[in-house]
């Protein structure tokens, strides 16, 4: 993916530094992982973090494990757990093994009753919303629990009890005895386990307590020796609690490091926001392909390489910021560019009749595949007398330097003839429903027959031979820009774009009744176009992935 003429050297990004210094410190197996919680599809952001992780391991020659970070069983779910394997590899890494927190919570039990022993940790029968209270704040230390001094017999005893069954959801906790004053409010004595009487997709009714995010996740890149590991900014408030586990326990001392996360314009980037959208139908499901989840845009005809890019391009940042959609779609843009087949397709079909072509006649009209790459070679287009072009690529009374058709114009049919407009046909209601216009036949592929020069050219379809398809146009599925700023009292669904899809008819080219599902075309002046899964034999639909106006090359160069 990087330029190889490029001499200069590579600017390292603020964890390659980190990385690289580790190496030169003397570390050699580099470890990274990437540690979803199933509990709904991978987004962009999630595809940031995973080419992160796996990019970095496949640069240091190391190692990148797939961990899922299964401790709340409430919200979880084998189906997100197959999904996310899915993008991972579609994105196009592998990982060098998969792992699920709840493989280790037995090592994690073990673990928290070797703490209770040290006393660094105890029971407390504190109501969770009683803990919550006696935090104190920034200004102010927090309260002591009564239950904080127990010894450590009575505190292992209870949480064996805790662990067999004998309390309710939230009748006791297990929390870290660290300092009910510490500057950093999450060292006032967290949260380690609480009881939750609900069955785990993997484990069952093994257990009914569950480690909360900062005892399971430290401990478990520890036991798989992670050496980096990498996450977003809003845990760096959370890094001394991971040191601090690590160091009480005196296991192998993983590290954490923060970096910004992605945000997009136009989008919603949480799965809580997403399954919102999803469980009260406002989009198609997990796959709609105006969502920002990986499965959409894969089923919208984004290519991993083009997801790849982006996050290459997106960079590392140290500090929040919001990408605009328009560099996504500037890469998946140039990626097709060079992959996909042009066809030709009219969305809004006006008819021409070439009054002089003669009746019954076909020929076959010789298309270039792919101008950016000869291998793709050439296909055939039937031509006849009745052709379909695109309604506004005809105008009756043109403005100045408007080289699309226009009565007594002259423009080219891609690859196949001159035409000249003769004669405008409309309806009762001056819709015009029919364009007469006569053919140069020296002009079959280019020239014409007394050497004049015509600047349009235009696609078109052939009336008897094209293949009727439905065709669905995307657009934003917001319309602000930044969906963590909106007016007070408002919910971010008020913001939904109600023209996010348009559905037309068109008519394509008989070539793509071929089409697999999933395959993707560029169809000429239009946009880049991908085979829905929804496509039935008598119903083929194109999804639109992008136009083929591009606003931001401008910007990013
Ligand atoms: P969300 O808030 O969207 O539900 P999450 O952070 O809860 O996301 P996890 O499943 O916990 O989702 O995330 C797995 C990994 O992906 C974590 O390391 C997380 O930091 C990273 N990640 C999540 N969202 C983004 C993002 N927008 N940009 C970069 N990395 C992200
Ligand atoms: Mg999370």
């Amino acid at each position: 993916m990087s330029n190889t003429e490029n001499t200069t050297p590579e600017k390292l990004n603020f964890l390659e530094e980190i990385i690289e210094a580790s190496i030169k410190a003397g570390q050699n197996d580099i470890k990274t992982r990437f540690p979803p919680e199933p509990n709904g599809y991978l987004h962009i952001g999630h595809a940031k973090s995973i080419c992160l992780n796996f990019g970095l391991a496949e640069k240091y020659n190391g190692k990148c494990n797939l961990r899922f970070d299964d401790t709340n069983p409430v919200k979880e779910d084998v189906e997100y757990v197959d999904s996310i394997q899915d993008d991972v590899r579609w994105l196009g890494f592998q990982w060098d093994s998969i792992h699920y927190a709840s493989d280790y919570f037995d090592q994690l039990y073990e673990w928290a009753c070797e703490l209770i022993k040290k006393g660094k940790a105890y029971v407390d029968d504190q109501p969770q919303e009683e803990i919550r209270l006696t935090r104190g704040t920034v200004t102010e230390p927090g309260k002591e629990s009564p239950f904080r001094n127990r010894t450590p017999e009575e505190n292992l005893d209870l949480f064996q009890r805790m662990r067999a069954g004998e309390f309710k959801d939230g009748e006791k906790v297990l929390r870290a005895k660290i300092d009910m004053a510490h500057p950093n409010m999450l060292l006032r004595d967290p949260i380690m386990y609480r009881i939750i009487h609900t069955e785990h997709h993997r484990t069952g009714n093994k257990w009914c307590i569950y480690p909360m995010y900062d005892y399971a996740h430290g401990q478990s890149d520890s036991i798989e020796h992670i050496t980096h590991s990498i996450c977003t900014l809003e845990f760096d408030v959370h890094r001394p609690l991971y040191d601090w586990f690590i160091q009480a326990l005196d296991i192998f001392p993983s590290h954490q490091y923060e970096f910004a996360r992605l945000n997009l314009t136009h989008t919603v980037m949480s799965k809580r926001k997403l399954l919102q959208l999803v469980q009260d139908k406002l989009v198609m499901g997990w796959d709609d392909p105006r969502m920002p989840t990986i499965t959409a845009l894969r089923r919208r005809g984004y290519t991993p390489a083009s997801i790849r890019a982006f996050a290459d391009k997106v960079g590392v940042a140290k500090r929040d910021n919001i990408i605009d959609l328009g560099l996504l779609e500037f890469c998946v843009r140039e990626d097709l560019n060079k992959t996909a087949d042009r066809r030709m397709a009219v969305l809004d079909p006006i008819k021409v009749v070439i009054t002089n072509y003669p009746d019954g006649k076909e020929e076959v009209i010789k298309c270039i595949n792919n101008p950016e790459d000869e291998t793709r070679g050439t296909r055939t287009v039937p031509f006849t007398k009745e052709v379909y072009i695109e309604r506004d690529d005809f105008m009756e009374e043109p403005p100045k330097k408007y080289f699309r058709l226009s009565p007594g114009k002259e423009v080219r049919l891609r690859y196949a003839y001159l035409i000249k407009c003769e004669e405008v046909i409309k309806d009762a209601s001056g819709k015009i429903t029919e364009l007469r216009c006569t053919y140069d036949p020296e002009s079959k592929g280019g020239g014409s027959s007394d050497g004049r020069k015509v600047k349009g050219v235009i696609h078109w379809v052939p009336a008897s031979h094209a293949l009727k398809a439905e065709i669905r146009l995307f657009d934003r599925l917001f319309t602000i820009e930044d969906t963590s700023n909106m007016d007070e009292g408002k919910s971010f669904t008020d913001y939904l774009n109600p023209d996010s899809l348009k559905t037309v008819t068109g008519y394509i080219e008989p070539e793509l009744g071929n089409a697999a599902i999933g395959e993707k075309f560029q169809f000429e002046r239009l946009g880049y176009f991908c085979k829905d899964p929804d496509s039935t034999p008598d119903n083929p639909v194109f999804n639109r992935t992008v136009t083929l106006k591009d606003s931001w090359s401008k910007i990013a160069k």
